[in-house]
């Protein structure tokens, strides 16, 4: 009796927690972090979790692609220590992770949608995953040892199953919720609804989207995710990744094949052909995130009508950010700051002051730590990130993180080099030791904010970055990559 009641008193204290993750966010595509689609950005549902709660402006990623990010959320460690280095790694299920450590304190934990760290989910009371990257539409999903094949939009679908799992849980525990969607992944297929959004207008170009990388190190030249030559036809919409019903073919289709052999036809080169491109990959892309907005505001009316707001925290986030043409790219991976930086939204009502903004240097490596404190238990010390609930609260935590380390590892995908560095938000220092290039670049992101112009060879710079070379040297034993 005695330890019931006081298990109700502990849990009446622990929030339940939302985890909401999308794949693939770029900042610039929320239309509260004020970038230059601002006013395009279709997420009115994210920033009324901005406006209610905090903003953080630099959460950084430690690596920045999709399963290694996932492994970070799900450890508080960097990709050396919890094995998922690269997309190719099976994830090792059996170690440490937050839903097992939070079941201890009496949550039920649950995850629905995108997992894709190969290895089946553990830790969680229920699991409903796609299998790996799962498609746009007409989902299969895996779920406690059954696959079970749904009609509609994925990240509709991903929707009705999370909000399905609330409406059945046991009310008397507080949750740990992970809806994770794989929009706005590519290849960026809209809902039915959003095919022509947009239509109407030109999306403005990033300045750089014709970049020449000349002003850089060898590294980024070896790209392969340009807009220009590397985008192929299923990113386009000139082919579908998707298997539709024949009526979902026919809308989906009449949407696009007149414009696509408007396209053929006119026979574009150069630049002219790579504004389609952007043009039709950025359109595509808004849409994506419209759904997945759309989907939020959809969770959001659920803790309302539940009466569950005010005792849920609702942290969105994404695996990393995106380029949106910027250096003529899509994709992520590099340490420049469109990947570098993942969206961090919290709302947590009477804890969080709404519309906060955040500008410390945080990162994905803070999520588990932080997951662990809100229900009461201490992060375990072999956890790298530290908890953000002081932040939350307004407070500046003492000897908060002045840099932050980055480590890529997948050589070679999209053209992309290993590469490491350090950052505090003024400069950046990246190494690239790969034996063909061993390179560094060095960026003064003050003045340059589009890091456009590597500093490493100038003599001016050289203090600087000894100073950076020190700090990088100091990250890599404190996160123990060397001794
Ligand atoms: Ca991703």
């Amino acid at each position: 009796m005695f330890i019931c009641l006081w298990l109700n008193s502990l849990w009446g204290k622990q929030p339940n927690i939302l985890f909401i993750f999308t794949d693939d966010h770029a900042l610039n595509a929320i239309s509260a972090y004020g970038g230059p689609l601002a006013k395009i950005a279709p997420t009115p549902h994210l920033d009324r979790i901005a406006k209610e709660g905090m903003m953080f402006n630099h959460c950084l990623v430690t690596n920045s692609i999709c399963a290694p990010s996932r492994a970070v959320v799900l450890t508080g460690k960097y990709s050396h220590l919890n094995g998922q280095l690269t997309n190719k790694n099976v994830f090792d299920g059996s170690q440490q992770t937050v839903p097992k450590l939070l079941k201890k304190q009496g949550y039920q934990t649950a995850i629905v949608g995108k997992w894709h760290l190969k290895s089946t989910p553990t830790g969680f009371d229920h699991f409903e995953v796609l299998k790996g990257q799962g498609q746009y539409y007409n989902p299969m999903l895996f779920t406690n040892g059954k696959n079970t094949n749904h009609t509609g939009y994925t990240t509709d679908v991903i929707t009705d199953q999370a909000l399905n799992w609330l409406e059945n849980r046991d009310p008397d525990k507080p949750f740990f919720l992970m809806c994770q969607h794989k929009a706005p992944h590519g290849k960026w297929e809209p809902a039915l609804r959003h095919l022509n959004e947009f239509d109407d207008m030109e999306i403005p170009e990033p300045p750089t989207l014709f970049d020449d990388y000349s002003g850089r190190s060898p590294a980024s030249a070896r790209h392969k995710m340009g807009i220009a030559d590397h985008i192929g036809e299923k990113r386009l919409m000139l082919s579908y990744a998707s298997k539709f019903t024949p009526e979902q073919f026919k809308q989906f289709d009449n949407a696009f094949r007149p414009k696509n052999e408007a396209f053929i036809n006119a026979k574009l080169t150069g630049k002219e052909r790579t504004r389609w491109h952007y043009q039709r990959y950025i359109k595509n892309y808004l849409r994506c995130v419209k759904a997945v907005d759309e989907n939020i505001g959809r969770m959001l009316e659920f803790l309302d009508k539940s009466k569950l707001s005010e005792n849920t925290i609702v942290i969105y986030s994404s695996d990393q950010g995106f380029w949106l043409g910027e250096h003529g790219w899509f994709d992520k991976r590099w340490m420049y700051e469109e990947s570098l930086h993942t969206p961090l939204l919290v709302r947590w009502p009477k804890k969080i002051k709404p519309s906060s903004k955040n500008e410390l240097l945080v990162s994905n490596l803070d999520f588990a730590p932080t997951f662990l404190d809100l229900a009461g238990a201490k992060p375990t010390k072999d956890m790298q990130g530290e908890s953000l609930l002081p932040i939350f609260k307004g407070n500046t935590p003492k000897h908060w993180r002045m840099t932050h380390y980055y480590h890529y590892y997948e050589a070679g995908g999209h053209g992309v080099p290993i590469h490491y560095g350090v950052t505090d938000g003024k400069q950046k220092l990246i190494r690239f030791p790969d034996n063909t290039l061993n390179t560094w670049e060095f960026f003064d992101l003050q003045k340059d904010p589009m890091e456009m112009k590597n500093l490493y060879a100038e003599k001016s710079q050289t203090a600087d970055i000894e100073a950076m070379k020190k700090e990088l040297h100091r990250l890599r034993k404190l996160y123990k990559i060397e001794d």
